[in-house]
Formats: C-alpha cells, sequence, structure tokens
C-alpha cells in the first residue's frame, strides 16, 4: 500500500513515519553473490558515477520523499498527520563489497566523514528540512537488509524526540553554569581516566558514565564543536581516526565480525544552538560473546535500561581489545589507547 504520512503521537508527544511502501524491502540481496548487490561497481545504480571511493545514492525505498502523497486523512486535533516530506540517502562508503570502516585506509575515512559533512549542509538547507539524521547500522542482528558497506542518511521535517531531549539539557545546564554539558562531562572523564578508552589530539573515546548499553561507546570532539559544519579537514581526519578505532575495538571485542549502531548528534538543520556539541554514539547489541541485550519490556515499554553488567569492567575489557586493534588490525592511527 502506498501509504506514506508522519502521524503523531499524542501520548509521548512524538512523530511516527507511515511507510506502507517499506514492507516490500528485499532481505540482504547481496547475500546471494555480488552481481546482485545494488552498491557494487556495475550495479545499476552506480554504473553511470564512474570511479568512485564514497558516493550518495537515493535510498530506494525511502521512508520520507520531496514529493510525498497526501495524507490518507485529513488529520484531526487528536489524530494529527504532516506530510512525509523529507529526503533518504544511503551513503557507500566503499566500491567494496565486503568490510567495515576499520577496513578503510585513515584517508579514505576523512573522505567519508566529508561526504557526512557535505550531505549534513546540503540537505540542511533544503526549505523543508528541520533535522539531518546520520547514521550506520551493521549487522543481520539489527536487522540491516544489504550486506555492503554503508550509512543511512533521514533528512527529517521535525526534530527527534532524542535530539530534542539532549538539546533540552544542554539549554539548562548552559542557563545554570554558563558552561557546556558536554565540555564539562568530557574533562570530568578525562580527569577520573577509568571510562576512557582512546584518544587522538581532537577526540576521545569512552564508555560513558551512563551507558545504557553493555558495550556503547561515544566519540567526544575535545573542541566545542556543533555539527560537521564546523569541522575543518584536520577535524575530519581526527574523526575519522576515532571511528575506525571504535569500529576495530568492537571487531576485536570477541574476535568476530560485530553488529553495532553508528549516530551523529549534531545541531538541528535551522537552528545553530552555540551551546549543543556534537557527538558521535555507538550501541553494540550483544552483552556477552554470544549474548544479545534486548530492549523488552522494562526498556522498550516503560523506557527504563538495566545494565547489565559494570560499566567500568566493560570499558576495560574495550581498552584491551583497542590495544590489540591497534597494535594487530590497524595499519595506521593518530592516537594511542588511554589506561
Ligand atoms: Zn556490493
Ligand atoms: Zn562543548
Ligand atoms: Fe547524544
Amino acid at each position: 500500500m502506498q501509504l506514506n504520512e508522519v502521524r503523531w503521537h499524542p501520548l509521548l508527544k512524538q512523530w511516527i513515519i507511515i511507510a506502507g511502501h517499506r514492507g516490500k524491502r528485499p532481505w540482504r540481496p547481496g547475500e546471494r553473490g555480488e552481481r546482485f548487490c545494488p552498491f557494487c561497481p556495475g550495479a545499476p545504480e552506480t554504473k553511470d558515477l564512474g570511479e568512485w571511493d564514497v558516493i550518495v545514492l537515493p535510498n530506494k525505498y525511502p521512508a520520507l520523499s520531496p514529493t510525498p502523497p497526501k495524507p490518507m486523512e485529513p488529520g484531526s486535533p487528536l489524530f494529527r498527520v504532516i506530510d512525509a516530506k523529507g529526503v533518504c540517502e544511503v551513503l557507500v562508503e566503499t566500491p567494496k563489497h565486503e568490510g567495515d570502516l576499520c577496513d578503510l585506509s585513515l584517508e579514505h575515512m576523512s573522505k567519508v566523514i566529508n561526504m557526512f559533512k557535505r550531505e549534513y549542509e546540503r540537505l540542511s538547507s533544503l526549505p523543508f528540512i528541520e533535522y539531518v539524521a546520520e547514521f550506520r547500522n551493521k549487522g543481520k542482528e539489527i536487522g540491516v537488509s544489504l550486506t555492503h558497506p554503508h550509512s543511512q542518511i533521514y533528512a527529517l521535517p521535525f526534530i527527534p524526540p532524542r535530539v530534542a531531549a539532549e538539546i533540552e539539557s544542554f539549554k539548562e545546564y548552559y542557563e545554570k553554569t554558563g558552561n557546556c554539558l558536554l565540555c564539562d562531562i568530557l574533562s570530568e572523564e578525562r580527569r577520573i581516566g577509568k571510562r576512557i578508552i582512546y584518544e587522538n589530539k581532537l577526540f576521545t573515546i569512552l564508555l560513558p558514565y551512563y551507558a545504557m548499553w553493555p558495550y556503547e561507546v561515544h566519540v567526544y570532539p575535545k573542541k566545542h564543536l556543533g555539527s560537521l559544519a564546523d569541522f575543518s579537514d584536520e577535524d575530519s581526519l581526527y574523526l575519522g581516526d576515532a571511528l575506525r578505532v571504535v569500529t576495530a575495538t568492537y571487531n576485536m571485542l570477541f574476535e568476530r565480525d560485530m553488529p553495532y549502531i553508528m549516530v551523529f548528534h549534531q545541531n538541528p538543520s535551522k537552528k545553530k544552538l552555540d551551546y549543543y556539541h556534537m557527538h558521535v554514539e555507538f550501541y553494540q547489541p550483544y552483552r556477552d560473546k554470544d549474548k544479545l541485550k534486548y530492549a523488552a519490556g522494562i526498556e522498550w515499554g516503560f523506557g527504563v535500561f538495566t545494565y547489565d553488567g559494570v560499566p567500568e569492567v566493560k570499558a576495560k575489557e574495550l581498552r584491551d581489545a583497542c590495544k590489540k586493534a591497534v597494535d594487530k588490525r590497524l595499519d595506521k592511527v593518530l592516537g594511542e589507547c588511554i589506561g
């Protein structure tokens, strides 16, 4: 069914994207051989693009589009609805069908970051966009339907609730103290040191005090940067280094390829909030070598997370894996494991 609209959840005060056509998405076509993969060189989707390292393609099953159909019903005070107006893209990081971010060279990775930056700026300038959500899902455990390395970009007509909640906290903290919440958290984490995993000149990788997922990892810029639009080429290079280190660390942790979710939290498109500090978050669904952590009753039904384990112990496991990854897996790094 072609129904495509954005409905308001009046109890939780958040928008839900209804995308009737996405039910028909194919499941992991690349697994049957490279010639079925839409992102490999030579596929109809990419063959007119010539040589490429990193490309952005339209999402073939977009949840939002610049020219959406009209909502099924006009909406009412209780059942509000808006057009599913937005842009959904796929950012293909490499022409190679296999691998992870850590398998790209440092130079290649900084091109990837620059592409995220370019799309953040370009999509943010569209009049109907309020927020550019950039993220990467990896692994069948979290439902990734294509195996070829890729990230996604959803340019949304609203600010997502998780970012809105962060903005509220940054604002409140700034009004109370005159400081940036994340700058203060980062200097406190660096002082304590227990949860820091790796640092380069410009970024810190840590398992935050308030981790919700067992091996959750955050990447915080040491400089107060609001979004990728504030990045210099040097910032992109050092963020690229940090993202390679996180993914190599995950893949080293249980000595196999690990699934994860990576998200960029940045300023909204139309508001440059001086008190907001961009960052990258990684969530990983395993709580142990072969045990998955599920968001079930207490987490999903109530929004209360239980952390299975001790964050400081998990941080140490990650730091040990990071050391191994830096020694064995990565050809070049710009920083060092801490602790
Ligand atoms: Zn492929
Ligand atoms: Zn800051
Ligand atoms: Fe965040």
